[in-house]
């Protein structure tokens, strides 16, 4: 045993089960396994041509070196003109960050003092928690349930409220559950932000992954808060630009500065390249919406398949690519759960627990050729029909 002394913190957090898992099938297919990977959080699209092309023109013009660190100035000034346009924010400031994952934990850290509590709706993306701790908060999940749809009340959110809680991280549409805040829970959730004088951080990064003419809500659009709000997005999803970590911060000023002091010392910036191909790509929101209609239809595609089997149940996502389904295999816990899929089906789908889930649930991202989405759903039919 070592006698390195390292970032107690890191006791507290467990490694990203999505990312083990994306690179445990990864390993398994190079090994030649046929195995169909329903794991990853990302697109599989390429990225839009045009969007590319400004990518690689960049990179010929030499566009390779460190830009203004909040961000090229044409880059955040269409931003701000699509949160205005889009989702009726009128932020003072945006930072450019790399991918929107950074952006959260560069605001958790300009925002968090030791022990500040961080109130997150569980289930929850695997990194909250984790990038909570790491910036010296606790996290504090608030269970939202299955049989209630995972809708958000004030009651439920008074429930864990305390005087040292200082943000409420939420994420609509939602990872892993795939749902969509109406209205009525926006208020709720800006009423009581409101009320405690909390800071809500949005993560908004399916915004255009939205179903059934449903309509995306941005916090920071309700006046009466907007002060206190961040809205964090980017273009991986809804542009499949995953690797070219392209995200953003916007809100306040105070804020936005704050985040932007703990950037500058940890980012600088990110690669110019990127953000002239972010900003071609907010030019073309068709293809945003050419791939969403493409995820409903996969969407749909599960559902049928999945509602075939008997130990199977699932609300059908109202947005994201992911299915979000309650599996009730002879008392199995949803780790094992995926290990049997794993074995029987050989399909890798990503265990309720990692979001912080209790109630059996497993996550099967969607955004997967409709060929293999067949071919897994025959296979995983076929393994919880069968004995084990
Ligand atoms: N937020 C949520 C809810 C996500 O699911 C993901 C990716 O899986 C991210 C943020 C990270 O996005 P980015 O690639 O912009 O860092």
């Amino acid at each position: 045993m070592s006698d390195l002394v390292l970032n107690k913190n890191l006791r507290k957090i467990q490694p990203s089960a999505s990312i083990l898992l994306m690179d445990k099938a990864r390993q398994m297919k190079a090994e030649g396994a046929d195995i169909i990977s329903l794991a990853g959080g990302e697109p599989d699209y390429d990225t839009p041509f045009a969007a590319a092309r400004a990518g690689i023109h960049g990179i010929e013009e030499g566009r390779t070196h460190y830009t203004a660190g909040r961000g090229i100035a044409p880059l955040r000034k269409r931003i701000e003109k699509k949160l205005a346009e889009e989702n009726g924010v009128l932020c003072r400031e945006v930072l450019v960050t790399p991918g929107c994952k950074y952006g959260i934990f560069v605001a958790l850290m300009a925002i968090l003092n030791p022990g500040d509590e961080v109130m997150v709706l569980d289930p929850s993306w695997v990194s909250y928690h984790a990038m909570v701790r790491l910036a010296g908060g606790t996290p504090v999940g608030v269970p939202l349930s299955y049989k209630d749809g995972y809708r958000i009340t004030k009651r439920q959110l008074e429930q864990y409220i305390s005087g040292r809680t200082r943000i409420l991280l939420l994420n609509t549409p939602n990872n892993p559950t795939g749902r969509v805040m109406d209205e009525e829970e926006a208020k709720d959730i800006t009423d009581f932000a409101r009320k405690h004088g909390l800071i809500l951080i949005a993560d908004e990064i399916y915004e255009k992954i939205i179903f059934d003419g449903r309509r995306h809500i941005s916090l920071g659009s309700d006046p009466g808060i907007a002060e206190r709000v961040i809205t964090v997005n980017g273009l991986s999803k809804c542009a499949a630009m995953t690797g070219w970590r392209v995200g953003y911060l916007a809100g306040s000023k105070e804020l936005i500065d704050a985040a932007y002091m703990v950037y500058q010392h940890t980012m600088t910036c990110i690669s110019e390249f990127s953000q002239l191909a972010a900003l071609e790509a907010l030019e073309h929101p068709e293809t945003f919406a050419e791939m969403r209609d493409d995820y409903q239809a996969r969407r749909d595609l599960w559902f049928d398949a999945m509602r075939e089997i008997p130990s199977v149940s699932m609300l059908p996502a109202e947005g994201t690519f992911y299915a979000w389904m309650k599996i009730d295999k002879n008392g199995m816990d949803s780790g094992q759960v995926c290990d049997y899929l794993l074995r029987e089906a050989k399909v890798v789908m990503v265990p309720g627990i990692a979001y912080n889930e209790a109630e059996c649930c497993v996550r099967a991202s969607l955004a997967t050729g409709t060929a293999d989405l067949k071919r897994a759903a025959a296979a995983v039919k076929k393994a919880l029909n069968g004995a084990c």
